[in-house]
């Protein structure tokens, strides 16, 4: 096999991929329409619930080609009653875009804005659903990978239930890293795409939901053509394919991320990727970089870092440093905080962080910034 070049990507996916991964994509060309292709997907559709612990009586798990965001509409578009309402519980990026879905759609919905600093508040969910009788589904999104923050599913999930609420979650950002259980969290639908915990290529994202659901959705109002769930899950039941054409290379390249996910575990994964994190920490706090979020809040995924207050920092030129030398940074901003972020997803491991952490001491010291960073309070 033909060495490839490995880049560092510490933004927040597409993530750090293997070379086997890159390479299940060269194959040979085939039909998707032909018996063996729908095998494989078959496969995989088993195989994504095993990884979200969903049980295979009552759950299912729906392909689309397209990214993270599809699943997003689709849920949202096809999930809703027509005398429904939804509730989105809203403290970060990904879950204002379920907002703006709403809003292109026009769907009935409250949006619960909080704090895009701390976690959904527990007790203002409770109080929105006692006080409207009309919610049919409550969103939320498990890791805002825009700050880092981890939201309290299980929890939303119950009081989603207890009020007769379908509970949707966007754990695009989640799946396949923090140990996930779609009954013991209370989620009737999940969703992410194969690029970030699944380490495979963009380009395949899937919803997984209780069959059940699905199939009483079948009479909503329907709202897109493309982008509707039970239509998709139909052809699936009917033909075992995808309605129109699959991204037929990324779905060899997720069949092989599959496999190296359960090679390597769920636990040593979930460890790996801590480690990782941790190590980014330490990374920082050696140059003096502060956090945006607080600990105890971080996913174990994401970190925000604050920009310093140092007359020569700019991103941009510290980013083109580190990107010549193969790593990926990403900047940020949260509300009106500039930052930057690192995160721990893909396959990359401790020696990886300690490499670029020698490579942004180095353009720290070639762009004249002060170290340790300076911050004025
Ligand atoms: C990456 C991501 C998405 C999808 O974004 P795309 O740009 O469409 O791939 C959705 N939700 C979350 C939480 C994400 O991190």
């Amino acid at each position: 096999m033909q060495a490839i070049k490995r880049n560092i990507l510490l933004n927040p996916g597409p993530a750090t991929t293997t070379d086997t991964v890159k390479m299940a994509q060269v194959v040979p060309d085939i039909c998707p329409r032909e018996r063996d292709f729908a095998n494989l997907m078959k496969q995989l559709r088993t195989d994504l619930l095993r990884i979200a612990h969903a049980p295979a009586d009552d759950f299912t798990a729906v392909l689309f080609c397209g990214s993270g965001t599809i699943n997003i509409d689709i849920c949202l578009n096809s999930l809703l009653p027509a005398e429904g309402r939804v509730l989105v519980l809203n403290n970060g990026a990904y879950s204002s875009r379920a907002v703006e879905v709403c809003d292109y759609y026009g769907l009935p919905h409250i949006d619960l804005k909080s704090s895009v600093y701390e976690p959904v508040d527990l007790k203002r969910v409770e109080q929105v659903l006692q006080d409207n009788h009309d919610i049919a589904m409550v969103y939320t999104t498990h890791h805002e990978t825009g700050t880092g923050i981890l939201n309290p599913i299980r929890e939303i999930g119950s009081l989603a239930h207890r009020f007769g609420a379908t509970f949707v979650v966007d754990t695009t950002s989640s799946l396949g890293m923090i140990p996930f259980d779609m009954v013991a969290d209370n989620v009737d639908f999940c969703m992410a795409s194969a690029q970030k915990g699944l380490m495979g290529m963009a380009g395949l994202s899937f919803v997984i939901g209780r069959e059940s659901l699905i199939q009483r959705s079948k009479d909503y109002p329907k709202r897109s053509y493309y982008c509707n769930l039970y239509m998709q899950y139909d052809y699936f039941a009917r033909t075992g394919e995808m309605h129109f054409t699959p991204p037929v290379q990324t779905v060899y390249a997720a069949i092989q991320a599959v496999k190296e996910y359960f090679e390597e575990g769920e636990t040593a994964k979930w460890a790996r990727h801590r480690r990782t994190f941790e190590a980014i920490h330490e990374g920082l706090a050696a140059l003096g970089f502060r956090n945006v979020i607080r600990r105890e809040w971080q996913s174990g995924l994401v970190v925000s870092v604050l920009y310093p207050d140092d007359e020569h920092w700019d991103f941009e030129r510290v980013h083109d440093r580190c990107y010549e030398a193969g790593f990926t940074i990403y900047p940020g901003k949260i509300s009106t905080t500039n930052t930057f972020r690192l995160c721990s997803l893909g396959t990359i491991d401790v020696p990886d962080i300690e490499a670029f952490f020698r490579v942004l001491r180095q353009a720290l010291e070639a762009e004249g910034i002060q170290i340790p960073v300076r911050y004025k309070d």
